[in-house]
């Protein structure tokens, strides 16, 4: 996880700390994000997760997308159109790594 974290930092340019909460329970969303001024912080959740189509690595990055978003294009839509397309190069370039990641932006479900 540590590692993934890295790479997308690296990848998209992401400044400020990150911390991630991993949480064995349940939720609404698989995942939140959240500003904090001087450090991001994302929280997953296991249980919710196991049940989504998409891996707990591609949710990670997913969120991580949201840190790079407020740091640079903050009045952008949370999954408009800036977000779509750094979904989109960050995906290939995950892929590139070697990471089992698909569908960073998915059409319908990422509102
Ligand atoms: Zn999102």
């Amino acid at each position: 996880m540590d590692t993934l974290i890295a790479d997308c930092k690296s990848i998209l340019g992401v400044r400020k700390p990150l911390r991630v909460i991993v949480r064995e329970t349940r939720n609404e969303n698989c995942a939140l994000y959240w500003n904090e001024g001087k450090r991001h912080t994302i929280e997953l959740f296991l249980d919710t997760i196991r049940e989504d189509s998409r891996n707990f690595e591609t949710i990670l990055a997913h969120e991580i997308i949201h840190a790079w978003q407020t740091e640079n294009k903050p009045r952008s839509k949370d999954h408009g159109r800036v977000f779509q397309n750094k979904a989109w190069e960050l995906e290939c370039a995950l892929k590139t790594l070697g990471y089992n990641i698909s569908g960073l932006y998915l059409k319908g479900i990422d509102k």
